[in-house]
């Protein structure tokens, strides 16, 4: 290899980057082994201009001594640390020979196994018994550890044979360098072909060899040579990226040798179902053409290999050429091509009317034949390199597609318009009808149609779903793909009859949903560039369909979803509209002023009072004066018509089961108020807090419907669907209405608040809320107990928190603070709404638990449990944070004790008749009058209770 001239370094330049593209087309730049990504890029980016550089030599090769050298020479790029490399090449189809020293392959051993089994051998070393004494040295077993030896056959696949045998010496090659030698090995063959093939061509005409190859030259010798010299210029000149260009001076040699006016390549399509053009003379075509393989004479000519002139075609072939070249062909020979990697035909060259109105004669046939010899594969393997383009190009539309879909989900009418384009443009056909699937009517239903949209409902095309080829493809889910339309039994001509239109063929496929149910159809009519829509064409609307039924899918569920946001907001506003409070009620409640808390009762803010004794139309007023005596109203400037409007509305927002009702909220904030009283709260939270905590007291089960969490998922309620991901699916309803009854109008409590403590004061009503969950409660009891382990801490923000949630229970539970009646009447409301919840789910079919099941729920036990593991710990709790708060845990204890002294009375499960316990009353009555209580009975009890209360109304 001397000096270049610049032309020759210019074609190297472009050879070399065919064989760059090439080998990242086949993989030898594969994924990256190295931890260092950078670095083995770079590393590979060298050693990838090596093997380059080497395979540009190998390729420029004609002669046999330069051959071994190069072998040589790319063996030691592509391996590591090569200490020796030997070659054998095949004499006389026989020997395997070896010219340093020269000798051959040995009749037995591990070099004449690998020839045998044609297969690539390592090993870690040869018996000396096989090996030339110069040879021995480096090659003699045992090698040092990381030392191997490589014995590469190289076959002919055509002829079966091994044509050379390689002896290497090398480090051990890595999986790397073994997928580099494959790729390596496919290079060296076709290398080792080449100078055998030209070998053969001059030794021939002397009279040195004489067999039967396939491709058997008879004009003379010195023809012979000049051939030889035109081809090697020839395939010198083969370097170009496209197909188009190669065929170009392909069919131009042809044209020159053959002295024809006009020469093409038909090349056969992958499935062999399709002939189609790119270049015809000195044209490349703007489009390429194609037609069917099945039928006439060309089809025998892939079919057996055989060459054929235009006597041999039929009258409609003719026709078929002269529209494709141009011109009414006189004279025409066609020659398969054969791939030699394949043995298949994988192109017809045809030549056209020879010049002087000569036949072609034998002599043209094995120029052509002689041309493929050495041109096919650089032809065919760059023809692959351009499928593999368009492939990676259509996955690429095919992702545009993708992302152009998926915008427009909003509206089902605008993404059909836009699968309509999207499948033309990518199949190139005539028309795209895109049908949705109607199961209620069992129609297939157009609205979109090419071009535009029909928003009328009369104007839709409508069609049964199991008729003609749409309803075949949506009852089957199997892609058609018709060729001819008018011979397809399903096709109906009557709207091509009365259109004009005329349906040549149809490419009809089903769109599915995620769950491979069928959705919808899309029909392509009449390929524009081609004679119907072929493989390529079905492949890429299987994955077309893919993307156009998740989207179409995700656009319904898009529209319900909105539909369905619309529907809850109107819900809503009916239900807000229903809550409405009238001015009057406002005015009205205003219009004595806030009565001061003592006019209510002179122990309203005591322990010992019993919310509960205040009636119904009492309780707006009594928040009032509660707002009034912690200073809320003056503090925070809240609008007075704004808080009675509120009050009103959060009372109207609770509904009315047995416990869970307004008068269960109101007595949990009178409890809130107690301990603002009682507790000196001021010294332990902030008071953004302190009213965060009452506001979410009152509201803190607004809505509730007498069910508990577990069975708003187990009967897949409303809010279960909307809240049982996050859990305390009530709890965050009982937030969201409250968040609903702040944003009504003129129901904004804090709507003079700076943005930061507005945001702050919903954060707290919602964490405060949240934790009525009682899961919660039991979630947090540790750190609450820990907090108290440690002394609370007013500055530390966990501390302020954990505090919120331990008073918030104990207002939810307050109940078990008063007096025996109360606790009493309380269990029989709760039990009330338990068991009414137990009969749901029994008519639902599930087990309620026991304590909702009136057949099994043993009241005094199922109390005693309670107190003892939920409602003393709380006060236990609280007493050790606040000494002043003992005598609440006092008086749940007595009530515990009371239970246990009920429960001999308790001979039944579930609830009396009546629904009362009233007659439990009677034994603590019995019991108080023999002064079981002591002294402190009466502080303890009577007065609690509703009829002590109610005569200072
Ligand atoms: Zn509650």
């Amino acid at each position: 290899m001397s000096e270049a001239t610049p032309l020759e370094q210019n074609k190297c330049g472009c050879i070399k980057r065919r064989i760059e593209s090439g080998i990242s087309a086949v993989g030898m730049i594969s994924a990256s082994v190295n931890d260092d990504p950078t670095r083995e890029r770079n590393c590979r980016a060298s050693l990838l201009q090596l093997e380059c550089d080497a395979l540009l030599q190998l390729a420029s090769i004609v002669d046999v001594s330069s051959l071994q050298t190069t072998i040589k020479d790319v063996l030691r790029v592509v391996l590591p640390n090569v200490e020796c490399v030997f070659v054998y090449l095949l004499e006389e189809e026989s020997r395997l020979r070896c010219e340093d020293p020269p000798h051959e392959v040995p009749m037995e051993g591990k070099l004449r196994d690998a020839v045998n089994q044609q297969k690539r051998l390592v090993c870690v070393g040869l018996s000396p018994s096989e090996l030339h004494e110069k040879h021995r040295s480096a090659l003699t077993t045992p090698l040092p550890p990381d030392k191997r030896v490589l014995i590469i056959p190289l076959v002919d696949l055509e002829e079966a044979m091994v044509i050379s045998l390689i002896l290497i010496c090398c480090k051990a090659p890595t999986e790397q360098d073994e997928q580099n030698l494959n790729v390596l090995e496919k290079h060296l063959t076709v290398a080792c072909k080449r100078v055998r093939n030209v070998q053969r061509c001059f030794k021939r005409p002397h009279g040195h060899q004489s067999h039967n190859a396939p491709v058997e030259p008879k004009p003379q010798p010195e023809d012979y040579r000049e051939l030889d010299r035109k081809i090697l210029q020839l395939c010198g000149e083969l370097y170009d990226l496209d197909a188009a260009s190669l065929q170009l001076k392909v069919i131009n040699y042809l044209q020159k040798e053959t002295q024809s006016q006009c020469c093409c390549l038909l090349l056969v399509s992958e499935d062999n179902q399709q002939l189609f053009c790119q270049v015809v003379g000195d044209k490349v075509l703007e489009e390429e053409i194609s037609f069917p393989l099945m039928f006439g004479r060309f089809g025998q000519v892939v079919e057996t290999k055989k060459s054929i002139t235009l006597q041999d075609v039929s009258q409609e072939e003719r026709g078929l050429l002269s529209s494709l070249l141009g011109f009414e062909p006189s004279s025409m020979l066609c020659v398969p091509v054969v791939s030699q990697a394949r043995g298949q035909v994988v192109a017809l060259a045809c030549t056209f009317n020879k010049l002087g109105g000569l036949r072609y004669m034998d002599a043209d046939e094995h120029v052509i034949q002689h041309c493929f010899c050495y041109t096919s594969t650089v032809l065919t393997s760059t023809l692959a390199f351009q499928k593999e383009q368009k492939l990676k190009f259509e996955c690429q539309a095919l992702l545009q597609v993708a992302k152009n879909l998926f915008t427009h989900l909003d509206d089902v009418s605008v993404l059909l318009q836009e699968i309509i384009v999207e499948a033309r443009n990518l199949s190139n056909a005539e028309i795209c009808s895109v049908f949705l699937l109607d199961r209620v009517s069992h129609e297939l239903v157009a609205k979109v149609f090419d071009g535009g949209v029909v928003s009328d409902d009369e104007k839709e095309f409508r069609i049964p779903a199991d008729q003609g080829i749409a309803g075949h493809v949506a009852t089957t889910g199997k892609i058609l793909n018709i060729k001819d339309a008018y011979s397809h039994p399903l096709f109906y001509r009557g709207v091509d009859d009365s259109t004009g239109f005329r349906t040549r063929n149809i490419l009809c496929f089903p769109i599915k949903d995620e769950n491979e149910e069928v959705i919808g159809v899309a029909e392509l009519v009449n390929k524009t560039n081609g004679p119907w829509f072929n493989r390529f064409d079905e492949d890429l609307a299987t994955a077309f369909s893919i993307y156009c039924g998740i989207s179409i899918a995700h656009s319904l569920l898009y529209k319900k979803v909105h539909e369905a946001q619309f529907r809850s907001h109107l819900a809503n506003e009916m239900m807000m509209y229903h809550m409405k409070v009238s001015e009057e009620e406002v005015t009205k409640l205003l219009s004595t002023g806030i009565e001061p808390v003592q006019v209510i009762h002179p122990n309203f803010a005591e322990f010992v009072y019993t919310p509960r004794s205040l009636s119904d139309d009492s309780t707006p007023m009594g928040v009032l004066s509660m707002f009034e005596d912690m200073g809320f109203i003056n503090t925070y400037k809240i609008d007075l018509r704004t808080l009675a409007r509120f009050c009103l509305m959060v009372k109207k927002g609770y509904r009315d089961p047995p416990y869970h009702n307004w008068m269960h909220a109101f007595s949990v904030s009178h409890f809130c108020y107690l301990l603002y009283k009682n507790l000196e709260l001021a010294n332990y939270l902030e008071d953004i807090e302190i009213l965060a905590l009452f506001v979410s007291c009152m509201c803190h089960d607004l809505d509730h419907r007498g069910t508990n969490n577990s069975f708003q998922v187990d009967s897949q309620s409303v809010l279960a669907a909307l809240y049982s991901s996050e859990g305390s699916v009530m709890e965050r309803h009982h937030f969201a209405q409250a968040i609903a009854i702040l944003n009504t109008h003129g129901c904004n409590i804090f709507e003079k608040f700076s943005r930061k403590d507005y945001q702050r004061m919903l954060d707290l009503i919602r964490d405060i809320i949240l934790a009525t969950d009682l899961a919660h409660h039991l979630r947090i009891f540790k750190d609450l107990q820990k907090m108290a382990d440690v002394g609370y801490n007013q500055k530390n923000q966990t501390h302020r928190s954990l505090l919120l949630c331990l008073l918030m229970t104990s207002c939810d539970l307050s109940d078990q603070t008063k007096g025996w009646k109360t606790t009493r009447k309380i269990a029989e409301l709760i039990y009330k709404e338990f068991f009414s919840q137990g009969d749901l789910e029994k008519a639902m079919g599930n087990r309620p638990s026991e304590m909702m099941d009136r057949e099994k729920a043993y009241i005094p036990e199922l109390q005693i449990s309670f107190m003892e593991h939920i409602a003393m710990p709380i006060y236990k709790l609280l007493q050790e944070l606040f000494p002043r708060s003992a005598e609440l845990y006092e008086r749940v204890a007595a009530n515990r004790e009371q239970w246990a002294k009920v429960s001999n009375k308790f001979t039944i499960r579930g609830l009396p008749s009546n629904n009362s316990l009233d007659f439990l009353d009677e034994e603590f009555e019995l019991l108080q009058s023999q002064g079981a209580f002591g002294d402190e009975s009466h502080r303890m009890n009577g007065c609690l209770d509703d009829d002590c209360n109610k005569h200072h109304q």
